[in-house]
């Protein structure tokens, strides 16, 4: 059996980041709309985006996020340093 300390890393940094989207959504903090236009165009042609109809454009895999709220929330940021 193989050591499993990368996917919890993996799954904490996960937890993290909607932790941090849910609490800046809660409080309001939102990002002006030329950021999140940057961050939509950015995020809809990454490798990392898993395109879905159910909230489009879809979940950043490295995340776990929804992209549509993720880009709106002032403090975000991409978990690859693209934005
Ligand atoms: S947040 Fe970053 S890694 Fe995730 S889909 Fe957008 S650009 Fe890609």
């Amino acid at each position: 059996m193989g050591c499993n300390c990368k996917n919890e890393q993996s799954q904490n940094s996960i937890f993290n980041s909607l932790g941090s989207a849910i609490n800046d959504f809660v409080n309001g903090n939102f990002a002006d709309e030329e950021t999140i236009k940057k961050r939509y165009d950015t995020c809809i042609d990454c490798e990392n985006l898993i395109k879905h109809e159910a909230m489009p454009p879809g979940n950043c895999s490295k995340c776990g996020c929804f992209v549509y709220l993720k880009i709106k929330m002032k403090n975000q940021q991409c978990p690859v340093g693209k934005w």
